[in-house]
């Protein structure tokens, strides 16, 4: 059983994805402000398999909040709610740690469907590593992103660790939120290949084909300043232009 935090101040909101939420099976808990939220994920270290946060909050706003909990090195998947039509939102959300987002207000059925993509690739992920680890345990449903990839992947000077989810340079160690490795993954599973901005959304993100691709051109961003020496003149992940992207290991000017 999955327990998610809900972070909501808009008590009506929280009682009826709470409600909701338990109808599926979760375990949920909701709080009303992002300090709450910290001091159960950060200070009492309470474990949950998701978070949905709102941007929007009194005190801390959701940025905050996910940056604050990135920055003590907690990396629970992260649902965040923005406004509508804010991309500005959007960049923000995922320069601050989160993992999706969804627009508000949304269909319950739509976030239903988000966290259970969250916590699908949660648990892929986590197969990947033991099945890396231990070999040969046989696949039950296999989703389209769970090939087992390296633990490890070498390129360039840098380091990225799937399995501790850490991107080591020379210079540092860079923490990747969940999403940030798996898009990293699929982008090398493919290197040298061209995988368009909708590969992408459906294979790594999951079905959700009303989310707007302009989210990946952000992940994107915040990719080459981990992966680029000079991120304004990418060699390893090259736009190429109105199809998607492309990563080469081996750089190419
Ligand atoms: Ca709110």
């Amino acid at each position: 059983m999955s327990a998610v935090l809900i972070v909501e101040d808009e008590q009506h909101l929280a009682d009826g994805l709470r409600f909701n939420l338990e109808a599926e099976g979760y375990t949920v808990d909701t709080v009303n402000d992002g300090e709450s939220a910290l001091a159960l994920l950060v200070d009492e270290q309470q474990r949950y398999d998701a978070l949905v946060l709102d941007v929007m909050l009194p005190g801390k706003d959701g940025f905050e909040v996910a940056a604050e909990l990135r920055a003590a090195g907690h990396y629970v998947p992260v649902l965040m709610l923005t406004a509508r039509g804010r991309p500005e939102d959007v960049l923000r959300g995922f320069e601050s740690g989160a993992d999706d987002y969804l627009p508000k207000p949304f269909e319950l059925s739509v976030l239903l469907a988000r966290l259970n993509g969250l916590l699908r690739r949660r648990e892929w992920f986590h197969r990947d590593q033991t099945q890396s680890q231990s070999s040969a345990i046989p696949e039950q449903s296999s989703p389209p992103t769970a090939d087992a990839g390296p633990e490890e992947f070498r390129f360039a000077g840098r380091i990225i660790d799937f399995g501790n989810l850490e991107l080591r340079t020379p210079q540092q160690t860079i923490r990747l939120t969940l999403m940030e490795a798996q898009l990293l993954r699929y982008l090398i599973r493919h290197g040298g290949n061209v995988v368009s901005r909708k590969a992408i959304l459906e294979d790594v993100w999951g079905l959700n084909e009303d989310t707007d691709t302009r989210a990946i051109d952000n992940f994107v961003v915040r990719l080459r300043k981990y992966l680029e020496d000079d991120p304004a003149k990418p060699i390893h992940l090259l736009t190429v232009r109105g199809v998607g992207y492309r990563f080469v290991a081996e750089g190419e000017k």
